[in-house]
């Protein structure tokens, strides 16, 4: 009877633990930093303390429609991925044995590399790391433009004020979509490493994930949804910076489709969808000329496929 009472209690009240959670980008840690960098480049900007902190703290910012219903969102989701996708798609280690064994069979007896524990975690890190960002990207891309996916990941391109809460705005198809995508590539990079490697892959690799996560997190990733203006210069060539994110929620068409990249921009360069933040200016956030109305049982179904 306690055990039920407090997962229902979870379940409704799940999202505020986000915060306390250093797996979560809104992580008050991550959310502390990534204040401060805002802080400095606002103050670098000839703007007063007390212009910077009146533009964080605006209720403006935080509790507008668009805001408001990017929390619906949150705690919708929180349900439906406990009850539904956790239990579902939560078997990532039955999934890499399956391949392993289907791999047996095709191929025959594995473990034919003999490594050193170290490297094999290190060559692990690294692949999952490039397999994972871009199969992020790659299936951003796809939602964009495949009409039928677009309709759902419009839920989260409709926000117009950006917040560090716009991150979990996104429809529940997109959410399962893209715990199918981590199953299948965390899944299957594991399955062929246990095959190929004489040796298991020891917890360097998780906290290799966990560190570049970590790093990924306190060096501004929650700046990508805010109105915080941050590029990478010449970087931009290598990694996608804040800006370039907010120009992929930009509302003028010559933003459309641009910067599809969660962390490395060789991606978009290699499919012609990258742009550099220098130079850019945008007027506002949202879909390109089209005005939704920010109600949760409006968009329940997806927004139609004008773009
Ligand atoms: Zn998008
Ligand atoms: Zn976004």
């Amino acid at each position: 009877m306690i055990e039920s009472l407090s997962y229902f209690g979870e379940l409704l009240t799940g999202p505020f633990n986000y915060i306390a959670n250093p797996q979560k980008r809104i992580f008050w840690l991550y959310l502390l930093s990534n204040g401060l960098i805002a802080f400095a480049i606002l103050y670098g900007r000839k703007h007063s303390i007390f212009e910077i902190l009146r533009a964080g703290f605006s209720t403006r910012t935080w509790f507008n429609s668009s805001s408001l219903l990017d929390l619906q969102w949150i705690f919708l989701n929180h349900v439906i991925n406990r009850i539904l996708i956790i239990p579902l798609l939560g078997g990532q280690i039955a999934f890499a044995l399956g391949v392993n064994r289907i791999l047996s069979l095709h191929f025959g007896e594995g473990n034919f590399i003999h490594w050193h524990g170290l490297s094999v975690s290190v060559c692990f890190t690294l692949c999952l790391f490039l397999c994972d960002d871009f199969s992020r990207f790659y299936v951003h891309y796809l939602y964009h433009k495949i009409p039928q996916l677009w309709r759902f990941h419009a839920i989260h391109h409709s926000a117009e004020s950006l917040t560090p809460l716009t991150l979990y705005r996104i429809h529940s198809v997109e959410m399962l979509l893209n715990s199918m995508r981590s199953l299948v590539v965390t899944g299957t990079l594991s399955g062929i490493f246990i095959y190929c490697f004489d040796g298991a892959i020891d917890t360097i690799q998780i906290l290799g994930a966990s560190l570049f996560n970590f790093l990924f997190n306190m060096a501004g990733a929650n700046l990508r949804h805010s109105s915080v203006w941050l590029g990478f210069g010449r970087l931009e060539n290598f990694f996608i910076s804040p800006a370039q994110h907010q120009i992929h929620h930009s509302a003028r068409a010559r933003h459309l489709d641009k910067n599809f990249g969660a962390i490395l921009a060789i991606w978009d360069r290699w499919f012609g969808s990258w742009l550099a933040s220098e130079g850019q200016q945008i007027n506002s956030f949202g879909l390109v000329h089209r005005k939704v109305e920010q109600h949760l049982g409006k968009q329940l179904f997806g927004l139609s496929n004008n773009h």
